[in-house]
């Protein structure tokens, strides 16, 4: 007889929120995980990167905050210091989801574990029984195949956010959301950053509207980013790092004292290699209830296949809910549409649904975009933080909001508001009609809608 009703394997954010849900809808969970719960979000991803990019941003804005009236002489940045502050907001995160694991008779076993069959894991020399298991391995640095990379021993996600001396000069492989902030943290505590982007534009998903934006705020801040440069060659000495990239047909080197990859992260199999799951180029294969091709078992996170599944913590999070419930009998459905993104660099780039690019396609001329600029914000003003556009794609007479960009202060916060909005279905006139508090940042969304609407008030147009 099975022991537990559920069996998970992985405790990242996939694994640990299906946990939770489970236990707090009385299931008998087990959640199997090598390192610590929390996986690479809350241990080597979206936590200890936020917790250092909150850091660099107090010394930036310190360093910077003459029109304030700040003038601070021997400011220094203290790496170790700052590191060992996101250890301890990690732990923090690591023993409470432990201590939630406890409250709901989650039981964790801290081992390596293999899917034996479609109800049984081996952790380390224990077999343990389920009815039903959820597969949650994440992901893992995929390092592409350029001369010279593997040998010159990039910096990763692990040990970029456990460096304890600032590089004076980094070169960064690939603008998307990993290489642009950590760029952005070592450009903030005084670092010479180059990324190098293969694609003509950073964040290659991005409204290329905001990503215009974000690059010009990201120059004087010491982040240089070269688009359509595609690193060919790595050579590692020891006065340094020399890469050579082909940028329109010529090649061009660049120097730095340290190299990080943040180009592109590949599923981890590790542990269902003999599962017999039908995987495709990106990952495992499932279906819009997160279910596998072998009966019983599911597999949620960074581990799957699926083109419209971004890598992100709050997709896991969401697919570890359909999966719990689908187990346990009930509807539940996977939905793509209304995905939030956010890049957390000095500004933020937030974005939910259909680029312009993408509605103009779909929709052709039914698609209408409006803006509005924080420079014109009362609150992004006071802020001294007025590099920023908030842009809102509609369509229909009715304008119905179906995408939402945001280049500015706390785009990442901004963002649920727009989300929200798209998730009910709400036109520009439900939003115009929402009082908004003053001063607030959120007033750019509604000051958009006002401008798609033909009747601005704190802007031209
Ligand atoms: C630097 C960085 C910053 C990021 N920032 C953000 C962000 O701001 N917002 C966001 O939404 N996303 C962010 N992400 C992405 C986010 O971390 C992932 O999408 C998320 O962690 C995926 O969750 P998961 O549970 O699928 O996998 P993971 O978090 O990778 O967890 C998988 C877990 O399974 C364990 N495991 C794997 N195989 C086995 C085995 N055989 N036996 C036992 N245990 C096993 C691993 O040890 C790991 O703990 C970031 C990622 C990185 C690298």
């Amino acid at each position: 007889m099975p022991t537990f009703d559920l069996a998970i394997l992985g405790g990242g954010p996939g694994g640990y929120v299906a946990a939770l849900h489970a236990g707090a809808k009385g299931a008998k969970v087990a959640v199997v995980e090598r390192d610590r719960v929390g996986g690479t979000c809350v241990t080597v991803g979206c936590i200890p990167s936020k917790a250092l990019l909150d850091s660099s941003h107090a010394y930036w804005l310190t360093t910077h905050g003459e029109e304030h009236g700040i003038h601070v002489d021997g400011a220094r940045f203290v790496l170790s210091q700052a590191v060992a502050r996101k250890d301890r907001v990690v732990a923090q995160l690591v023993s409470g989801i432990e201590a939630l694991f406890k409250g709901r008779k989650v039981e964790l076993f801290k081992a390596d574990g293999t899917l034996v069959s479609p109800t049984q894991i081996r952790a380390g020399d224990q077999m343990i029984d389920a009815k039903a298991v959820i597969v949650a391995t994440g992901s893992k640095v995929g390092v592409p195949p350029i001369r010279g990379l593997a040998e010159a021993k990039p910096l990763d996600n692990v040990s970029a956010l456990a460096l304890t001396e600032i590089p004076k000069r980094l070169v960064v492989i690939g603008a998307g959301a990993i290489g642009l902030e950590l760029g952005t943290f070592f450009a903030e505590i005084g670092s010479a950053v180059t990324i190098l982007e293969m694609l003509p534009q950073p964040i290659a998903y991005a409204d290329a509207e905001i990503v215009r934006v974000l690059v010009r705020t990201l120059e004087p801040r010491g982040v240089k980013v070269q688009t359509n440069a595609k690193v060919t060659e790595v050579v590692r000495s020891a006065a340094g790092i020399v890469v050579t990239a082909e940028i329109d047909g010529k090649q061009e080197s660049f120097e730095g004292d340290q190299l990080l990859l943040g180009a592109g992260r590949i599923a981890n199999l590790s542990g269902v290699e003999q599962a017999g799951l039908a995987t495709n180029r990106l990952g495992i294969t499932v279906d819009d209830r997160m279910r596998t091709n072998v009966g019983g078992v599911w597999a949620i996170g960074d581990c799957i296949g699926d083109p419209r599944s971004p890598k992100l913590a709050h997709v896991a999070f969401t697919q570890a809910e359909v999966a719990v419930d689908t187990i346990l009998g009930e509807n539940a459905v996977m939905d793509y549409d209304v995905v939030p993104n956010v890049v957390y660099t000095h500004p933020e780039v937030a974005q939910v649904g259909f680029t312009e690019a993408q509605a103009k396609e779909k929709y052709g001329a039914e698609t209408k975009v409006a803006r509005y600029n924080f420079r014109a914000s009362g609150r992004a003003l006071a802020l001294g933080e007025s590099d920023g556009l908030m842009k809102v794609v509609t369509i229909g007479k009715e304008q119905r909001i179906i995408g939402v960009h945001i280049v500015g202060p706390q785009a990442s916060e901004l963002i649920a508001e727009a989300a929200l909005a798209m998730r009910l279905e709400a036109t520009v006139e439900d939003v115009a009609a929402t009082i908004h508090a003053h001063p607030t940042l959120a007033e750019t969304f509604r000051e958009a809608m006002l401008s798609a609407l033909g009747r601005p008030i704190h802007s031209a147009r």
